[in-house]
C-alpha cells in the first residue's frame, strides 16, 4: 500500500505575511499537497504552492476550493508550469457564472500578469468539477460549503483512509450538519478557524469559522484528527500557540504549521 501523505505548504488566510512573528506557523496562503504513490494532488494554489517541488514523474492535479486571491495567488509561480509539456489538471466549480478557465484568465492576464496560462510551457487542462470522480485510485468527493459566492469542500479517499479539506467555511446549523455527514469517520479534517469566538461576532458573514465550531463538527463526524487552518493574517506565532494551548489536544487537535506532514 502506498503512503497517503499530506504536507502543509501554506495555511495563512486572506493574504501572505512575512516576518519574525509568523515564522513558526508560516505566512504563505492556502496550499496542501496530498501524495499517494505517483499522484500529487494540490488543494488550492495559494502562495504556499510556490515552495512545492513536484517529482518529475508524478501526475499533478490542482483542486481549487474557490477563486479568492489567497487560494490562487501562487498559481502563476508554480514551478511545474514552467516545465515543457508537463500535464497539469486543474479542477474547480463554476463561480459567479465563470467557468474555471474564464476565472483564471481574469487573474493571469494583462494588466495583472504579462502572459496567459496557455503561454506557459506546461500543458494545462481545466475541468469543471464533478460531484464525485477518481484521480487514479484516489476518490474525490465534493460538497458545496458556506462562503460568500461559494467554496468547495473536498474529501479525498484511498484504501479506507480519507482527508477532508474544509477551508473558507462559515458555520450555520445546516452547513455544519452537511459537513459533519460529509466528513463522517475521516482520518483528517482540515477546518477553517480564522476567528476567535469574540472576533466572529464582528465578522459574521465573512465566510470563516472558529475552533469551537470545528470541534463540534469533528466530534459529530467522529473525525480522528482535527487540524485548524486559514489563520488570520495578523495572528502571531505567540497568539496561535496560545490558541493551540486552549484548544489543542496532543496530536488529535492542532493548528496547522507550514511544513507539517501527516501520514494516514
Ligand atoms: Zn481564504
Ligand atoms: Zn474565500
Amino acid at each position: 500500500m502506498e503512503n497517503f501523505k499530506l504536507t502543509v505548504l501554506g495555511t495563512r488566510g486572506s493574504v501572505p505575511v512575512e516576518g519574525k512573528n509568523f515564522s513558526i506557523y508560516g505566512g504563505a496562503t492556502s496550499c496542501y499537497k496530498v501524495q499517494i504513490g505517483n499522484e500529487e494532488i494540490y488543494l488550492d494554489a495559494g502562495s504556499g504552492i510556490v515552495s512545492a517541488l513536484p517529482k518529475p514523474n508524478s501526475r499533478i492535479t490542482i483542486l481549487l476550493t474557490h477563486m479568492h486571491l489567497d487560494h490562487l495567488v501562487g498559481l502563476p509561480f508554480f514551478i511545474a508550469l514552467t516545465q515543457k509539456d508537463r500535464p497539469i489538471d486543474i479542477y474547480a466549480a463554476e463561480r459567479v457564472g465563470l467557468m474555471p478557465k474564464e476565472a483564471i484568465d481574469r487573474l493571469i492576464s494583462n494588466p495583472f500578469w504579462p502572459c496567459k496560462i496557455e503561454d506557459y510551457p506546461a500543458k494545462v487542462s481545466f475541468h469543471l468539477l464533478p460531484k464525485k470522480f477518481f484521480i487514479g485510485e484516489v476518490e474525490v468527493e465534493t460538497l458545496e460549503g458556506s462562503h460568500p459566492k461559494g467554496s468547495t469542500i473536498y474529501r479525498l479517499s484511498y484504501k479506507g483512509k480519507s482527508v477532508v479539506h474544509a477551508t473558507d467555511f462559515e458555520h450555520n446549523p445546516e452547513a455544519c450538519e452537511a459537513l459533519a455527514n460529509f466528513a463522517k469517520d475521516c482520518d483528517l479534517l482540515l477546518y477553517d478557524a480564522q476567528y476567535t469566538a469574540a472576533e466572529y461576532e464582528r465578522y459574521k458573514g465573512y465566510g470563516h469559522s472558529t475552533p469551537e465550531e470545528g470541534i463540534k463538527i469533528a466530534d459529530k463526524a467522529a473525525a480522528k484528527k482535527l487540524i485548524f487552518v486559514h489563520h488570520a493574517p495578523l495572528r502571531t506565532d505567540k497568539e496561535l500557540a496560545e490558541m493551540e494551548n486552549t484548544f489543542g489536544l496532543g496530536d488529535k487537535i492542532s493548528f496547522a504549521k507550514a511544513g507539517d506532514e501527516f501520514f494516514l
